[in-house]
């Protein structure tokens, strides 16, 4: 190459600095008819509500470059005091009346939910709920697997029904890369094995695939997993929070990871287990297992989307693309500054089906317009707090 020959170089990453979506308020009304119980409610585009996902801490040891860049959460970033969390008996009365009106499977997440003290007392606490009809919820949970080895029997012990482990790459160089603190990948392994072994299956490992960074691990990623029960799935790198720098050039879609692993171990699509599933499955051919894509990007499926998200200081949030959360805190606790009691369950459950019913969040399917122009683009609330 000549001294005048332009250069490659690899995208400059640019975190944005983040905008502080927590301590804002939408103090939920509570509808004044409440004597009926609402059962089983449906959004304005006729979504029921069927999962929950709780973010039980904005903390984290991994500074995911995607996630939680250095450089935006630093030592000066200043993360939620413990006062301001929701405590485990509060979690469990909202998971409660979530429950009541429809939800069947709640996910712990984060942060790092296993960085969250006494965690399994609260997978305890959650186990012991029953639906309308008596059944348990589905319990599970999304980690970065960095202590999953040391928690695994006892969040089992505790009613923990499944894992999924987030993974983005098998070569330990790009894992500490990715991961930005230099954690091994060989504990997340260890992670995933002992979690397999205590019984918290099917396990599932969560690839996020940013084109030019981990890309070549997707075939050893897939040829680590197939035929161990293990079911691989690969997210698409998504715009979600402010503070990642995402650029749609750094997106793979699935279609190109299917394709891609399709060539070297054929597949063949498998149904749906049940609608609203965020993930298509893929079988290979000659019984190896299947794996999963999570197209979030490359074909929204916000047209089945029955998902909604707590946030550690008890923020109800309707999409995870949201900018604005319905702080249902202030319904859990009383506050004599504001005059407030707490409300009664009823009370609680009505404010609940009430935001839920007026719910028309669909970001995925309307980010080409926004990205057009043609729709305003709000600063949305952040990945590490509001959970995958
Ligand atoms: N710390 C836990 C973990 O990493 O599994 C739970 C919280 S993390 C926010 C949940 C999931 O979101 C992870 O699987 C992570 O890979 C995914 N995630 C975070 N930022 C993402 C992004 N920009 N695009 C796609 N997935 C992302
Ligand atoms: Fe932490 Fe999970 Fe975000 Fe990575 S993806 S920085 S592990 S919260
Ligand atoms: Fe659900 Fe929002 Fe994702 Fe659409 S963009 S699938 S509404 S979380």
């Amino acid at each position: 190459m000549n001294d005048t020959e332009p250069v490659a170089h690899p995208p400059v990453r640019q975190p944005i600095p983040i905008v502080d979506h927590r301590h804002a308020s939408i103090v939920p009304s509570v509808p004044k008819q409440v004597s009926k119980p609402a059962r089983l409610v449906a959004d304005r585009m006729g979504r029921p509500l069927h999962d929950l996902r709780i973010s039980v801490t904005d903390r984290c040891n991994f500074r995911c470059t995607y996630c939680m860049p250095k450089e935006v959460f630093g030592k000066e970033h200043a993360f939620l005091a413990h006062r301001d969390l929701l405590s485990f008996e509060e979690i469990t009365r909202a998971a409660r009346a979530f429950m009541d009106l429809g939800v069947r499977k709640i996910r712990l997440t984060g942060g790092e939910p296993l960085l969250r003290k006494s965690q399994e007392r609260l997978v305890a606490m959650l186990h012991t709920l029953r639906t309308p009809d008596g059944h348990p919820p589905e319990l599970t949970m999304t980690t970065n697997g960095s202590i999953l080895a040391r928690k695994a029997q006892t969040l089992k012990d505790a009613g923990l029904d499944r894992v999924t482990v987030s993974l983005d790459a098998l070569d330990d160089t790009v894992f500490r890369r990715m991961n930005d603190v230099d954690f091994p990948v060989a504990e997340v392994l260890r992670g995933i094995e002992t979690a397999q072994a205590v019984g918290l299956g099917p396990v599932k490992v969560n690839m996020v695939v940013k084109r030019g960074t981990n890309d070549a691990q997707i075939l050893p990623m897939v040829e680590r997993f197939r035929g161990t029960g293990i079911v691989l799935r690969f997210i698409e790198y998504m715009d979600a929070g402010n503070s990642n720098g995402w650029c749609m050039n750094e997106v793979l879609p699935s279609q190109e990871v299917v394709d891609q692993i399709h060539r070297h171990h054929p597949l063949h699509p498998l149904e749906a287990h049940r609608p609203g599933e965020t993930a298509q499955r893929w079988a290979f051919d000659d019984g190896g297992g299947e794996i999963g894509v999570i197209s979030s990007v490359s074909r929204a499926f916000c047209g089945t989307c029955s998902r909604a998200r707590l946030s550690m200081e008890g923020k109800l949030y309707l999409c995870l693309f949201a900018s604005h959360g319905h702080d249902l805190r202030a319904l859990l606790r009383d506050s004599p500054q504001a005059g407030r009691d707490p409300v009664s369950d009823a009370q609680l459950r009505a404010a609940l089906a009430q935001i839920w019913s007026r719910r028309v969040d669909r970001y995925s399917e309307l980010r080409a317009f926004q990205a057009s122009g043609a729709l305003p683009s709000e600063r949305k609330v952040e990945m590490s707090y509001i959970g995958g």
